[in-house]
């Protein structure tokens, strides 16, 4: 990789490296730098597809650019300030092998790296793990065959069953990235979670950042999916234990004797969820908006806020 090829940085990551001079309530504690030299995809929520590079903007986070050699050196300084480094990066075929050398020079750094592809990427991804890639992210994003054409435009039958080939070989070191508010009920949105954690892997959950249009879920609903997503992970729960009226989640049932405010209690299910020390701030919410995924611990007022919102029987 050539010194100067410029690569984008979080804003509140570029603030933690010191490129930045300014403050944040919540810091991140995973670097998150965007690779994306013209993406291909059409993702209906993203102001960065079909090409769009001149967005700065990544779901509602601002991405200034610097030189790479710059971002890598501030990774490696010691006391080093990140234990993760996530490398975002747009769907193009055409710079996988920039995109490599990238990778190759952060897993050499030492710092636990991830990764998020398209999930026509299985194939690399496999590459990438075997490489030394600690997770991959795959942006599934939408939940069913109809929200995929819809919102992603690209095509569920090839897709999902080589997405479940991937989670089947390297389920583990997978994060599904699902983003709710796309039109899927709660109903399917948690039945593709079940499928999802059945076959070996993790969600990383969002809640849609209508910056192209739409509405943000309903917190209620997000709250609920995100207990689900939780509970599910956990072994606690399940879709088939679950009640649902009219696509809405009404009863989540706990597997075993546990009561869902102790299955719950310590908060986890309403934080940031996916690749460890993964938090994500602001992603889906302005500073000062309630958080719909938390990125730091809650404080007993929020718990007790969070748990009220689930609105369950
Ligand atoms: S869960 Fe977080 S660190 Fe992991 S791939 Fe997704 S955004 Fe990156």
């Amino acid at each position: 990789m050539p010194e100067d090829t410029q690569i984008r940085v979080s804003y509140g990551t570029a603030i933690v490296l010191g490129l930045v001079n300014a403050r944040q309530d919540v810091a991140p504690t995973t670097a998150y730098l965007l690779f994306d030299q013209g993406c291909i995809g059409s993702c209906s929520f993203c102001p960065r597809a079909n090409g769009n590079q001149q967005s700065k903007r990544l779901s509602r986070i601002t991405w200034p650019e610097f030189s790479f050699t710059t971002v890598l050196a501030r990774l490696t300084a010691e006391p080093r300030p990140f234990k993760r480094v996530c490398l975002q990066t747009g769907y193009n075929p055409a710079t996988t092998t920039l995109l490599k050398n990238l990778a190759r020079q952060l897993i050499n750094s030492g710092i636990a790296t991830s990764m998020t592809l398209s999930p026509s990427q299985t194939e690399l991804a496999l590459e990438m793990l075997d490489m030394g890639l600690d997770h991959i992210g795959i942006g599934l994003d939408a939940a069913s065959e109809e929200t995929y054409r819809e919102h992603k435009r690209k095509n569920w039958q090839e897709d999902w069953p080589a997405l479940l080939r991937l989670l089947n070989k390297a389920g583990e070191r997978i994060e599904v990235h699902l983003i709710f508010g796309l039109g899927d009920s709660e109903e399917a949105f948690a039945e593709r979670i079940q499928e999802i954690v059945s076959a070996g892997g993790k969600i990383s959950l969002f809640a849609l950042t209508p910056v192209n249009g739409g509405s943000a879920p309903e917190m209620s609903a997000y709250r609920r999916m995100q207990a689900f997503r939780y509970l599910c992970e956990q072994g606690k729960t399940s879709f088939a234990a679950c009640i649902f009226a009219g696509g809405r989640l009404t009863s989540l049932k706990t597997t075993g004797d546990e009561t869902l405010l102790s299955a719950l209690n310590n908060g986890e299910a309403f934080r940031t969820s996916g690749c460890g020390n993964c938090n994500r701030p602001y992603y889906n919410e302005r500073p000062g908006q309630k958080f719909y995924n938390y990125p730091r611990a809650l404080s007993a007022n929020e718990f007790s806020q969070a748990f009220s919102e689930l609105l369950l029987d």
